[in-house]
């Protein structure tokens, strides 16, 4: 391994399950509010993906199609497996209302960027919702820039995002860590060569994170 002061100089996070409370809770709260359950709510988004030939989810999230495109999808794929059609207007704002601000690794962000590292934040996100999740912690303050798959037209584990993200932030893969709840997304970045940690929680995460920048193995 490198020696302590290795080459990582800037640290990539994702957004939702990172930097907020885990977004299992938010999909919990749409079962208890709506009465859909996460099992139909997974079969519907397979059925709309067959009948759409890609995933809605996906395409809302590259800003292929907007929020209330994606929202007529779901509800179409719905009605046949709940015989009658819901109402899914307050989708974003249940899924909002559940997830919260996680202090520990804002606090660590803000310290890495104090400890002289640049950072990025790579989210993939849905550009309606920007009004929603940008006030849930202090962005500005902690990143220099904000990859958002609504606003770039790919999302995370597609390589064209993180070649992006390195185009923007002018250094090279090995000089990066990136951090993200989603393995795949984790296993996407490692395919580019960036460094990852894959978080599971505060207590495992932010050590891991605190020994890859410190260059231990
Ligand atoms: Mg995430």
């Amino acid at each position: 391994m490198t020696e302590r002061g290795n080459q990582i100089q800037a640290v990539i996070s994702d957004f939702g399950g990172v930097l907020t409370t885990p977004l299992i809770e938010s999909f919990m709260a749409f079962q208890d509010q709506t009465g859909i359950s996460s099992e139909t709510l997974g079969k519907a988004m397979q059925a709309a993906t067959e009948a759409n030939g890609d995933n809605p989810l996906f395409e809302m999230e590259r800003g292929e199609i907007t929020e209330v495109a994606f929202l007529e999808q779901l509800t179409d794929s719905l009605e046949p497996l709940l015989g009658h059609r819901p109402e899914m207007h307050r989708f974003k704002e249940i899924y909002f209302e559940a997830l919260d601000p996680n202090p520990p690794m804002i606090e660590l962000m803000r310290e890495l960027k104090a400890e002289g590292h640049r950072m990025a934040m790579l989210t993939n996100n849905v550009r309606e919702w920007e009004p929603l999740w940008r006030p849930m912690l202090p962005v500005d303050e902690i990143f220099e820039m904000v990859v958002d798959s609504g606003f770039v037209g790919c999302r995370k584990p597609e390589s064209q995002i993180y070649a992006l993200t390195l185009e923007k932030i002018g250094l090279p893969a090995e000089a990066c860590l990136f951090v993200d709840d989603v393995l795949i997304n984790c296993e996407g970045a490692q395919k580019a060569g960036i460094n990852a940690v894959h978080f599971k929680d505060n207590d495992q995460a932010i050590p891991e994170i605190r020994a890859a920048l410190a260059g231990l193995p």
